[in-house]
């Protein structure tokens, strides 16, 4: 039988991982199955344990889970420690093991996919949330001239500056702190988009060249990079290759092998009509 894997999350029927990993299986002629699981909001330990009873090998973890999957693993990856959240699970022995890709995939889709330098360039992330968490340790390690956070709620923004200082300094804010600063990297990582939601920019944030990048994807252009772009950034773009790219990263971590991203980026693109 093939070795299994799948990915928790509640709803997770409309998860774009069952396809990825399928198409990573298929290229790197890995003997794999992945499928979608759902899982009680309440039941994630039982569930997983379910699946490591049937032979699972692994998991991807999403919405709501990756705190969850956070406090169940017996042994963390560095990044994960730091993110505080795991997005990828191996199951060794009785060992369980949490990473968490969602950095690694984001650093790789700007560096590689876009080919944009993030060393000596001002980042600023807007959100505090989990997903900028997860991804201020691997920005930082892309040595940027500096990394700025701005939130609704700046109190969240001043804790993640904290939590980082060991690291370098992190400059916190809400959005209308930043105002009179312009930055080289702009990238969402509020859930604003997901209700169609603008924020509200000071003008001339977005330095002549920018890059704005959204981690939302879906179907058209997201409010924010439409007024990224009514605003002057150079180059814009949504999250869908963070989503490939966190994939082949824990597609690594559990089989050794990092696959392409390319075509399976362009048919996620062409499935969702643009
Ligand atoms: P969280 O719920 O942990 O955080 C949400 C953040 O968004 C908070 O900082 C919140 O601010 C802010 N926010 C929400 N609504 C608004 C609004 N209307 N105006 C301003 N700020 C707002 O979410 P996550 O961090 O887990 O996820 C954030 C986004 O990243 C989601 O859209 C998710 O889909 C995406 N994502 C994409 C990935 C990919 O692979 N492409 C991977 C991971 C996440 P406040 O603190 O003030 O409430």
């Amino acid at each position: 039988m093939s070795d299994q894997y799948c990915v928790f999350g509640n709803p997770v029927a409309h998860s774009k991982s069952p396809l990825i990993h399928a198409a990573f299986a298929r290229t790197t002629g890995e003997d794999l199955s992945y499928t979608a699981r759902l899982a009680a909001v309440d039941g994630f330990s039982e569930a997983v344990f379910e699946f490591v009873a049937m032979g699972g090998r692994g998991a991807n973890v999403t919405v709501p889970f990756k705190e969850d999957a956070f406090r169940l693993a017996t042994r963390l990856s560095e990044r994960a420690e730091r993110a505080g959240a795991v997005n990828t699970l191996a199951f060794n022995d009785q060992e369980i093991f949490g990473d968490n890709t969602d950095g690694a995939g984001l650093v790789r889709d700007i560096t590689h996919n876009l080919g944009v330098v993030l060393a000596g360039k001002r980042i600023l992330l807007l959100g505090a949330g989990g997903a900028t968490r997860g991804v201020i340790a691997p920005l930082l390690a892309c040595q940027p001239a500096s990394l700025s956070i701005a939130n609704r709620t700046v109190a969240k923004a001043q804790a993640l500056s904290e939590a980082f200082a060991d690291i370098a300094a992190v400059n916190a804010g809400n959005f209308a702190d930043f105002a009179g600063q312009s930055f080289d990297v702009l990238i969402n990582a509020t859930s604003a988009s997901l209700a169609g939601e603008s924020l509200p920019l000071p003008p001339g944030i977005f330095a002549a060249g920018s890059l704005a990048y959204d981690m939302m994807y879906g179907k058209g252009e997201t409010p924010f990079l439409k007024l990224a772009r009514e605003q002057g950034a150079g180059r814009c773009a949504d999250g869908l290759g963070m989503l490939a790219e966190q994939a082949a990263e824990a597609f690594y971590v559990w089989r050794g092998v990092r696959p392409e991203t390319a075509a399976v980026l362009a048919d996620l693109r062409a499935a969702l009509g643009g």
